[in-house]
């Protein structure tokens, strides 16, 4: 007698916008609804051995991801964390141009997740010719059903990648993301190649939901010519929390008297302020310069191999949960779901 085939594995997908399901508006491409039929209609590879069977939910309100808030993070966290149970894995369809800050803070707000939950979009939408979408939505159902790895993650143009450590790099490229400081969770060539040995266990918590609060962070970029003024008026009240994109090793103007005093007094105030580097590899060591060691002086904290995305959402992460500052500033320098590389 044979056995039982073992049941087809369940997908719930979320659509909340985004070009893959973009079409042509009087200015420009536009988030369109009825997204379930177009993608039966142009993919029936859907109804193949293999790919999961799958329900999407789509949103009443369809985003550009340009004008996604941490509101639409707390409201897709509330959709996923509530179906937890009744699906193996999930898929969120989503814009590319704040998809890295999205799946960051999705990875902080599903504490204990064990589940695969894997952001996807396109950059060009299903509508067009040679439009990416199906490769990439196929990758990405693919994998939440079947790959049981229980993280936050981004499936685009055949890389599979912890999604707290991505970041945009291409505007018009069909690889449009990259993490820089670790290596992919899965290549998908001929086959699909899962590199086990990077993939984070569950943590062994029960699993909650971390909503954001209100709590105000925000992140500038150093330039040459920043002045103490512009510093001292960006962490005026009631700025918690700022992360500074500093140069190289994490350095900055540190001859400047101004701009350390700035930054000592929001320190000492309560402000935590986060170093990351402005460039795509490495990291932020504020002991290796002295020009780095001054930020360090003024109270800043070395926010290590973070990408600015999840520096920004851990930091608001942080605060949300209801952290003091000086539990903040610790927490920041710890590695809590794979978003940095401890020293
Ligand atoms: N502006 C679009 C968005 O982020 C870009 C894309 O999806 O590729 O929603």
């Amino acid at each position: 007698m044979s056995e039982a085939s073992p049941a087809r594995p369940r997908v719930w997908i979320a659509y909340t916008g985004g070009t893959l399901g973009m079409v042509p508006g009087a200015d420009g491409y536009v988030p369109a609804p009825g997204l379930e039929a177009r993608l039966r209609a142009a993919m029936p590879q859907l109804d193949a051995p293999g790919v999961p069977a799958f329900e999407l939910h789509e949103y009443a309100e369809l985003l550009d991801s340009a004008n996604m808030s941490p509101a639409d993070w707390n409201r897709i966290g509330a959709d996923l964390a509530g179906r937890q149970a009744g699906y193996d894995g999930f898929v969120v369809v989503h814009g590319t141009d704040t998809m890295a800050y999205t799946a960051s803070a999705l990875s902080f707000m599903l504490e204990g997740l064990t589940k695969p939950v894997i952001l996807t979009g396109s950059q060009i939408p299903l509508c067009a010719a040679r439009s990416d979408a199906r490769d990439n939505l196929l990758d990405a159902l693919i994998l939440a059903g079947s790959s049981a790895i229980p993280e936050v993650m981004i499936a685009f143009g055949g890389t599979l990648l912890r999604g707290n450590r991505t970041t945009k790099v291409q505007s018009e490229g069909l690889r449009a993301f990259a993490s820089p400081n670790a290596g992919a969770l899965a290549e998908l060539g001929i086959d699909i190649r899962i590199h086990r040995e990077r993939v984070r266990s569950p943590a062994g918590v029960p699993f909650r939901l971390r909503p954001y609060s209100s709590a105000e962070v925000a992140a500038v970029r150093l330039f040459p010519g920043i002045t103490g003024d512009f510093l001292a008026r960006l962490l005026a009240p009631p700025l918690a929390g700022l992360v500074l994109e500093a140069y190289g090793a994490g350095n900055g103007p540190a001859r400047d008297p101004a701009i350390l005093a700035a930054l000592a007094a929001a320190c000492a105030r309560g402000v935590v302020v986060v170093v990351v580097t402005q460039c795509l590899e490495g990291r932020a060591e504020l002991g290796v310069y002295a020009a780095g060691s001054a930020l360090a002086r003024a109270g800043c904290i070395g926010g290590a191999d973070m990408t600015a995305e999840a520096a920004l959402t851990k930091l608001a992460y942080l605060f949300a949960v209801g952290l003091d500052p000086a539990a903040v500033r610790a927490e920041i320098a710890r590695d809590l779901r794979g978003e940095l590389t401890a020293d």
